[in-house]
């Protein structure tokens, strides 16, 4: 298949998919091996139903997902959001993978950059309208990312957050009317552990600073001892997910 199906041959292929890995999950569920195996193939599967009609979200903050798409497919698209806010380390990261693995890199940028939307907008919009500030520097280029495939994968895993816990390993964006592929859904937290301790993973070196969610410098700080994963992202304000997922 190539890019871009009909919206009802996608959503059929959203709905085989769902039902196939629901099956799937069932019978490899209980162990590591066994969600190390439903991610593997649901990237398989992916490539081979949609083809150049895939692509790959990343945050440079989902080490493992990357690993993960580098090592099961050849070639495969990947892009990352570059909001112009992310730490020198996030950059770094991704300019390691794209030399390390055979994936194909594209860095989309927002339509202003920092400067532009200071000045439209004022400094640190960040602080005052922080949806504001996504819808232009993540959501928008993100739509744009999708804007010519079919379907597309993400690192999202169930126990990210109480928005999170029924995602499923394929399943159907209604919002951008295609394929949601999460080949980690069903990972928990110390099956990444797991998984990059034993793959010898490149990991963002934030992550030895405490920063267990990572995004954008301004909104992202260093989690203590017992606290939720995800606490650091957007601390003290009304806020738990950038729009990307919802
Ligand atoms: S995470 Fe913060 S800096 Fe990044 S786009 Fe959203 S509001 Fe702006």
């Amino acid at each position: 298949m190539t890019a871009t199906t009909s919206t009802e041959r996608r959503h059929g292929l959203a709905s085989a998919g769902e039902t196939k890995f629901a099956a799937l999950q069932a019978q490899l569920v209980g162990t590591h091996a066994g969600r190390i195996e439903i991610a593997r193939r649901a990237l398989t599967w992916a490539d081979e139903t949609f083809g150049t009609g895939l692509t790959v979200a990343s945050s440079m903050g989902d080490e493992v997902l990357v690993h993960l798409v580098g090592t099961t497919l050849t070639g495969a698209d990947v892009f990352f959001l570059d909001t112009g806010y992310h730490f020198a380390e996030t950059i770094g990261t991704r300019d390691a993978y794209a030399a390390m693995l055979p994936i194909r890199l594209r860095t989309i940028h927002p339509r202003l950059t920092v400067a532009e939307q200071d000045a439209e907008h004022g400094s640190q919009l960040y602080a005052r309208d922080p949806h504001l500030c996504c819808a232009m520097r993540k959501v928008e280029p993100l739509d744009r990312a999708l804007s010519d495939r079919d379907a597309w994968v993400t690192g999202m895993r169930r126990e990210d957050a109480p928005t999170r816990t029924d995602i499923a390993v394929v399943g159907w964006d209604a919002r951008r009317r295609m394929v949601k592929v999460n080949p980690l859904a069903v990972w928990t937290s110390a099956d990444v552990d797991r998984y990059a301790a034993e793959h010898e993973v490149f990991l963002n070196p934030l992550r030895q600073s405490g920063y267990t969610s990572i995004g954008c410098a301004p909104c992202t700080r260093p989690v203590s001892e017992g606290e939720d994963p995800r606490a650091g992202r957007w601390a003290g304000r009304d806020k738990v997910e950038c729009g990307l997922h919802t």
